[in-house]
């Protein structure tokens, strides 16, 4: 029997990259799943996974880390000696505007977006080359592309991962490792729970296609980036927004 391919999702508890997992899952990956909060429920979690018929580990690790990151990689490493995908998905918030932002509210959207893609790519990487082959894809966002009031870190990081993610696509390229990343619009998970319903009315009238989109919608774009059908695209940032950027 041919051994599973396998799947590295950071923050893939809960929103988006819980549906990347899962559509991995799906499609017979076997899956490490990173998170950061001791509320995650490990359990049930492993139990969802495991009745798709595939292994799962779960590691907790702040991706902003370099000793966790590391940990992370020897960790899924030991259990499944092969990373085929890359999904650096985990990210956070602290949105106000910059005469209010203080400066940790900066470092830490910039550590945890923009650094922990970096380390994590850093780490997992060299078993990719080994193999000469891999995928990475990472998750940018719209406003990385065309900023937003509120949001100056945030976009900062996410226009950071642009860059992060052109560079090593023209650096990897050669050793059959392709780089990609997807910029979701707006997406109705925790993330984007804490907007009020005034706020979201008003986004809203503001997508061409007048609704949020879905974790199930970023997740089947990110699985394309990650399969075969998408074997000649890298160095790509994909919109995933109901028109919202054109
Ligand atoms: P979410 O529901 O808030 O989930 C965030 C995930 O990241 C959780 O799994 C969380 O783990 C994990 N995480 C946070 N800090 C971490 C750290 N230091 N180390 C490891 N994991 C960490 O977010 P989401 O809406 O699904 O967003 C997922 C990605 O898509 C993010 O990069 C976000 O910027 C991007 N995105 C989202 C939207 C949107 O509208 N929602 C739009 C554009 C881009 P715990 O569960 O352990 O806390």
């Amino acid at each position: 029997m041919e051994e599973k391919q396998v799947v590295l999702v950071t923050g893939g508890s809960r929103g988006i990259g819980k549906s990347i997992a899962l559509k991995y899952a799906e499609n017979g990956y076997n899956v490490i799943i990173n998170y950061v909060s001791d509320k995650t429920d490990v359990k049930s979690l492993e139990n969802e996974f495991k009745e798709k018929g595939v292994d799962i580990l779960l590691v907790k690790a702040d991706v902003s880390k370099s000793e966790e990151v590391e940990e992370l990689v020897k960790k899924s490493i030991e259990k499944f000696g092969r990373i085929d995908v890359l999904v650096n998905n985990a990210g956070i918030t602290r949105d106000t505007l910059l005469m209010r932002m203080k400066e940790e509210d900066f470092d830490k959207v910039i550590e945890i977006n923009l650094k922990g893609t970096f380390l994590v790519t850093k780490a997992v990487t060299p078993y990719m080359m080994k193999k000469r082959n891999g995928r990475i894809i990472n998750l940018s966002s719209v406003v990385g592309v065309t900023g937003n009031a509120g949001q100056s870190n945030y976009s900062a990081s996410k226009a950071g991962i642009i860059g992060f993610t052109k560079s090593i696509a023209k650096e990897l390229a050669s050793r059959n490792i392709r780089a990609n990343a997807v910029a979701p619009g707006f997406i109705d998970t925790d993330m984007t729970s804490v907007l009020s319903d005034d706020v979201k009315t008003n986004i809203n009238a503001q997508i061409p296609m007048k609704r949020m989109g879905t974790a199930d919608e970023i997740a089947n774009v990110v699985y394309f980036l990650g399969s075969e059908e998408s074997s000649y695209i890298t160095g790509q940032v994909i919109n995933i927004d109901g028109g919202m950027v054109m």
